[in-house]
């Protein structure tokens, strides 16, 4: 069994380890390739990233150069035209959402920007009456027998009379408040009502001297005085109507004046609405209210952005432009800032200094992100990435998502990139799973990696068989071997045991007859003769397999050989009845042979005929020349031979499977040594038999040229 542990290091060295090797190798390579393939995909990324950021980059360009260019056409015409001139900008202009001035590097002015209402305290002075139109005497004397002498009737003369004299608009409109207060006062609601729709139409615009103008506050009075007079449809209508025209900026209201006004509206019409008067369509009252609110609070939001840039923009805008440029090549300087929790992204043109010296002033944009984001920055991600490979998402300052791609962003973040300049101040994060193993492998650009573990496949596949292979064939050796030394061991004792009987009974002289005694000699002479085939069967192959065997071919007549061998087996076999017949046919010529070899080859082929007998007592051994070819052939009738044995009978140590054969004695080494004698000689050994009725083997030399018959 060393053998086999042989076997077994030799698979191991031979065959698995450079198996593991070579595995080894190829896996090192696949990951090389799979971190290679990593690196490209990360450059693809970042190349697209470039073209994303460039596509942003670009929009914001182009709204910067159509400000430039509008600015430059009409710095030289009057101001009055640049306004509409920018509204033309902005309208074509999807990234602008509003346009602004810094004057002397301090106030910021927005002059497209329609505010809901101003910040407070920042409505300029000039729309109220001129003091010397405040109180002519004949007012005066109205107000003494309003307030003072509470002569209704007479106070209402009075401000008519002056209302008669009065030439200045907002004087008539501030007597005409003064008119439907008298008329209020004194019972007289419907003409108060239509005093104050008057003061609506006419004079709404008129500021009272407090500050307020007479429209909204004239429109409160309306509200409340028809929902006196129980006119709720019509006092529900004018609160609406007030509410909705405060949105439309038809006055210049401070942020106070708007709230005190809408709170109000509110107010009359959600006290009309709780006393669920009947006969009229509450929902629809209260639907438009809540739509109305809707669009306040969006206004509202909108205008306090609006205002917060006004208000706070001017030291982060001057800090930018004072601070020297970040790429000199453009005309604009970006930033991004905030200004009490409103971010806003801008681009600031730097002024160009006149002849003169300094210019402080200069033109900007507040880019709308919400529109850079859609329109630029979503397109160019989706163009730029396929979303089964990259996932993405749009970091805003605060860490939150402002955009992502369909699918969630997935896997580990393998690129972060922010926008040119810094701005917008967003984070462009883009993930991509890890290239996976056996993609990397079979899409590896090298079929190496597959070649090599088809390789290793078939190197295993084939170390395995033909471990199996010679471990089977070992074994059977093995095996054939230990059959070997008993059934020898056998051969030599029972011929032994049988010559020593029989000569110590010839010795005592016990054998009564002559003939018994002739029969002995023959059965001593016989086993002699085995044992002494058998030794030299187990020499001469021993010899042949160390390479030992000479071979003495010497010119031979055949036929005399034959008749010799086969002679010499009649003597021995004759007491056990067998015939065997000897067929020359022809002459054969004389040709250079081994004798003893060629004898010993047909003794052990005539030996197995009549081991292998059975019952039948006839062997033929026949000899013709055919075709520069001698062929002796030794036929028996016996047991013959089995399909599957017959190709192996000539293996060292075979032995047929048999039981029948088993019975007989032999080694398995006699057709092995035909064989190998036959070989020595050039020739072939072949045999052809049949099971039950027996074999032929024939022994074909090949004759030397030219001594043919
Ligand atoms: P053995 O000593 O067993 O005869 P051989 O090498 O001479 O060894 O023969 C090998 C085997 O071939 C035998 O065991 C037997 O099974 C088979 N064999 C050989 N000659 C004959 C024959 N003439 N008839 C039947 N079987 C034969």
């Amino acid at each position: 069994m060393q053998k086999r542990r042989r076997i077994v290091l030799l698979f191991g060295l031979g065959i698995v380890l450079p198996s593991l090797l070579l595995g080894y190798l190829a896996f090192r390579g696949i990951q090389n390739d799979r971190a290679l393939v990593e690196k490209e995909r990360l450059e693809d990324t970042r190349r697209a990233a470039d073209r994303v950021t460039r596509a942003v980059d670009d929009a914001m360009t182009t709204a910067e150069e159509t400000l430039a260019k509008t600015i430059a056409e009409l710095s030289e015409k009057p101001s009055a035209e640049l306004a509409p001139a920018l509204e033309k900008v902005a309208a074509v202009n999807p990234l602008v959402e509003q346009f602004f001035y810094l004057q002397d590097f301090k106030e910021v002015r927005l002059p497209l920007a329609k505010l809901l209402y101003l910040a407070d305290g920042r409505r300029e002075a000039g729309s109220s009456p001129p003091p010397g139109l405040s109180n002519p005497a004949e007012i005066q004397a109205a107000e003494r027998l309003e307030f003072q002498q509470k002569d209704y009737p007479g106070a209402l003369g009075g401000y008519r009379q002056a209302l008669k004299n009065a030439n200045d608009p907002r004087l008539e409109g501030l007597i005409l408040n003064a008119v439907a207060r008298v008329q209020r006062k004194s019972g007289l609601i419907k003409e108060a009502v239509s005093t104050y729709e008057n003061i609506v139409q006419e004079h709404g615009g008129i500021i009272i001297p407090g500050g307020m103008p007479l429209g909204p506050s004239a429109g409160l009075e309306i509200c409340a005085l028809t929902r006196e007079l129980g006119d709720l449809a019509k006092s529900l209508q004018t609160s609406l109507g007030l509410y909705k025209s405060l949105f439309g900026r038809e006055w210049t209201l401070e942020r106070a004046e708007f709230d005190f006004f809408t709170q109000r509206a509110k107010t009359l019409i959600e006290e009309v609405l709780a006393g669920q008067p009947r006969g009229l369509d509450l929902a629809a009252f209260q639907s438009k209210l809540r739509t109305l609110e809707a669009e306040e609070a969006e206004q509202r939001n909108k205008t306090e952005r609006m205002i917060a840039f006004e208000e706070g923009a001017a030291p982060a805008l001057e800090a930018k432009l004072r601070g020297g440029t970040d790429e000199p090549n453009r005309p604009f300087s970006r930033l991004a800032f905030e200004v009490r929790n409103h971010s806003y992204l801008s681009s600031i043109m730097r002024p160009t200094v006149p002849a003169g010296g300094a210019s402080n002033a200069a033109w900007g944009i507040i880019i709308d992100t919400e529109r850079l984001r859609e329109n630029s920055l979503r397109p160019a991600l989706r163009d730029n990435f396929r979303p089964s490979e990259t996932t993405w998402a749009v970091i805003g300052k605060d860490g939150a998502a402002v955009l992502s791609s369909e699918n969630p962003p997935a896997g580990p973040v393998t690129l972060r990139t922010d926008f040119v300049s810094n701005t917008p101040d967003w984070t462009l994060e883009f993930h991509q799973p890890p290239p996976r193993l056996i993609r990397t492998f079979l899409l590896s650009r090298r079929g190496l990696y597959s070649f090599v573990f088809l390789l290793i496949a078939g190197i295993l596949v084939f170390g395995l068989a033909l471990t199996i292979r010679s471990v089977s064939h070992e074994l059977e050796l093995a095996r054939m071997k230990s059959d070997f030394v008993s059934t020898v061991s056998h051969e030599f004792k029972s011929p032994l045991t049988s010559i020593r009987q029989l000569a110590e009974m010839l010795q005592s002289g016990r054998v009564p007859s002559e003939e018994r005694r002739k029969q002995y000699y023959d059965v001593l002479l016989e086993q002699s003769e085995r044992l002494a085939l058998l030794t030299d069967n187990i020499l001469s192959l021993a010899k042949i397999e160390e390479g030992r065997a000479e071979f003495a071919f010497e010119t031979t007549d055949v036929s005399a050989l034959l008749d010799s061998v086969v002679s010499s087996f009649r003597e021995r076999v004759r007491h056990e009845g067998f015939d065997i017949e000897l067929k020359v046919q022809g002459p054969i010529p004389p040709f250079a042979v081994d004798r003893n070899a060629l004898s010993q080859a047909i003794t052990n082929l005539i030996d197995n005929a009549i081991k292998y007998s059975a019952d039948s007592r006839l062997v033929v051994v026949g000899a013709s020349v055919e075709e520069q070819t001698l062929a002796i052939a030794v036929q028996d009738f016996g047991v013959g031979i089995k399909k599957e044995d017959i190709d192996r009978v000539f293996e060292r140590f075979f032995r047929g499977g048999d039981e029948l054969t088993r019975t007989v004695k032999g080694s398995g080494l006699g057709l092995t040594l035909v064989k190998e004698i036959v070989e020595a000689h050039r020739g072939r050994v072949q045999v052809e038999s049949e099971p039950g009725k027996g074999s032929v083997f024939s022994i074909r030399l090949p004759l030397p040229q030219g001594k043919e018959s």
